[in-house]
């Protein structure tokens, strides 16, 4: 056994530790090849160690959420995907904290039980709040940053506290695209809300979710590039709905969806993204950015 391996299995758990793990299981795109390690750590003092050592060492390591935004290659990850077992969320008057590796689901709810607004928006995004706060995920003209206030980050070995604005966020932006760092948790400020109103704007939000596709996808491919460009719409008049390669397809039933109709490949979804990207871009002009994130090898 390799003197890594031994290290993770020390230090995270045999059982914790997998080897040449398929990220398809782990990403909602349900693609991906394997990663040379996949560890499931279950509290921040375990990470910090592990964080320390990796980069000590300068092994690669990459930190996944629900893998709800990630798009892993065929070839597979050489280095050490980092999942975060530690989910715990308490409340302080309108402030709640939440683990980075809490679903945001999970936080959605415990607001409404707790009676607290702001975050029903988000009812329905797959997301951990790491990851969600990584991306500033948003919908319906909110986003996570609005209400993150401080959150707690690992920079080379140290924690450290992040103010809102040191996060810089923006439209599914946030400094940790530039400046990487581990989240390991976050302050929301909400406000106080009755209940069942909160409940009510939860299940409005829901319904319209229902409408998307529920085919494995990432949700939306490429950034809104301004506010009068809705990317879905310009696919569909393009006449893209439904372009497949392989196992891969633009959703009919929103064109900024490339879905897996069961057996994709990423390499079928690179496909279809470039297709989508330049015949967007030969007819409008707009070279379009895409929105996921990429883990591994790629051409
Ligand atoms: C059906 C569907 C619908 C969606 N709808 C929306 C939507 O309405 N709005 C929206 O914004 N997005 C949407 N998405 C995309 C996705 O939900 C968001 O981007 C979400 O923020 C991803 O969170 P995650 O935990 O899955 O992160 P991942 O996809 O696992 O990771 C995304 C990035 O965050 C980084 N990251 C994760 N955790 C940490 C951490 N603890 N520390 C540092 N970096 C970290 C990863 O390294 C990666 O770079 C949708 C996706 C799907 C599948």
């Amino acid at each position: 056994m390799e003197l890594l391996e031994n290290y993770l299995r020390h230090i995270c758990g045999t059982e914790k530790v997998k080897v040449n793990e398929p990220l398809a299981r782990w990403t909602t795109f349900r693609v991906g090849g394997p990663a040379r390690y996949l560890v499931l750590v279950e509290d921040k003092a375990v990470l910090v160690r592990l964080i320390k050592a990796l980069e000590y060492v300068e092994y690669p390591y990459f930190v996944l959420g629900l893998g709800a935004n990630v798009l892993a290659s065929d070839a597979g990850y050489d280095g050490v995907v980092i999942k975060l077992n530690f989910n715990k969320i308490e409340q302080n008057d309108v402030f709640i904290y939440a683990d980075a590796g809490a679903k945001l689901g999970a936080v959605v709810n415990y607001a409404r039980d707790h009676g607290l607004a702001g975050l029903a928006w988000a009812a329905g995004i797959p997301a951990t709040v790491g990851g969600g706060i990584y991306m500033n995920c948003g919908a319906y003209d909110h986003c996570l940053g609005e209400i993150t206030v401080m959150v707690d980050v690992l920079v080379h070995g140290e924690i450290k506290t992040l103010t809102q604005q040191q996060m810089e966020f923006g439209y599914r932006h946030s400094v940790f695209m530039e400046q990487p760092a581990v989240i390991l948790g976050a302050y929301f400020r909400l406000e106080h809300g009755d209940k069942t109103e909160i409940e009510n704007q939860m299940q409005v939000v829901i319904a319209k979710r229902r409408r998307q596709p529920h085919a494995p996808s990432a949700g939306s491919v490429f950034k809104c590039p301004r506010t009068d460009f809705y990317v879905g719409k310009v696919v569909e008049s393009l006449g893209l709905s439904g372009y497949t390669v392989g196992g891969a397809m633009v959703s009919p039933q929103h064109c900024n969806f490339i879905v897996n109709t069961g057996n994709a490949t990423c390499e079928d979804i690179l496909q279809v993204l470039y297709h989508v990207q330049d015949t967007v871009e030969k007819h409008t002009g707009v070279l379009l950015e895409p929105e996921i994130i990429f883990l591994g090898k790629f051409e």
